[in-house]
């Protein structure tokens, strides 16, 4: 019995399944804890043509989706519900919208292209609007991929060791410790001595310190947002030193 159950619709499907067939995604849709289901939209187009947008009404650049094709496949594909339309407009993607989509047991997506869908679809038919970030695409496949990847390694079973997702960015209001690996020494770089002491409790308080020195630098806003550090905390930073980051000039 599959865990979650994911159906996209898409004029594009092929990049979507894809996309979703390697690594973690396609494990985990042979080992059915992912029902993934990519629907081609143009399969539900009526005219010789397929045709899947129109110009809008009104006048202005661009084309527009036709809705009997999205009504017509989605009412085909009775998919999991919510169904969520992919938008620059939509309420952001993020950690935690992750963590309630795993938990649902099933949900959809619907790709945009052009400018977008016909807004009977968007009224009628979809219970939401989701966005990745504030820009804009080509398309909502890009985006759909990312929700699925994000909600996927949350579904319990799906990643080899389970305590990963526990410990990665945004749990606990905070960025990641940086990690490092063999060699011990790379081109005359080494690796901070506390990783390699064997010293358990050091090595946490350690990791503890660079996820509060990396997060107080890069996103002072969700330091904020658990309403800054304490007393421990505070004696940690003093204690380990950050390691350095590049300067970015973006
Ligand atoms: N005219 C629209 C943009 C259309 S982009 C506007 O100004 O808002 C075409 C499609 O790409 C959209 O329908 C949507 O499905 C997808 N898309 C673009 N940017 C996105 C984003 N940031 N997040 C999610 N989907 C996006």
């Amino acid at each position: 019995m599959p865990v979650v159950r994911i159906d996209v619709f898409s004029i594009f499907p092929a990049l979507v399944d894809a996309f979703c067939s390697e690594s973690l995604l396609g494990r985990a849709r042979t080992t059915a804890l992912l029902d993934l289901r990519v629907h081609d939209l143009r399969a539900h187009a009526t005219d010789a043509h397929r045709t899947i947008d129109d110009a809008p009404f009104g006048g202005g650049a661009g084309m527009v989706m036709r809705p009997e094709p999205i009504f017509a496949s989605v009412r085909a594909a009775q998919p999991p519900r919510p169904l969520l339309l992919l938008s620059p407009g939509g309420k952001r993607f993020d950690q935690q919208m992750a963590k309630t989509l795993a938990a649902f047991g099933g949900f959809s997506l619907l790709c945009g292209r052009y400018e977008g869908v016909d807004h009977r679809v968007v009224a009628e038919l979809c219970d939401g609007e989701v966005s990745i970030g504030d820009f804009v695409l080509g398309g909502g496949e890009v985006a759909a991929c990312a929700i699925v990847e994000a909600v996927t390694r949350l579904i319990p079973g799906v990643m080899g060791n389970d305590e990963s997702a526990a410990s990665e960015s945004f749990e606990g209001g905070l960025l990641e410790a940086p990690h490092y690996t063999r060699p011990a020494e790379f081109e005359g770089l080494g690796v901070p001595e506390v990783l390699r002491s064997g010293d358990h409790a050091r090595i946490e308080r350690w990791r503890h310190a660079q996820a509060l020195h990396r997060t107080r630098s890069a996103r002072p806003d969700l330091i904020a947002q658990r309403g800054g550090l304490n007393d421990t905390e505070k004696r940690l930073v003093e204690e380990f030193p950050p390691v350095p980051y590049p300067e970015s000039s973006l």
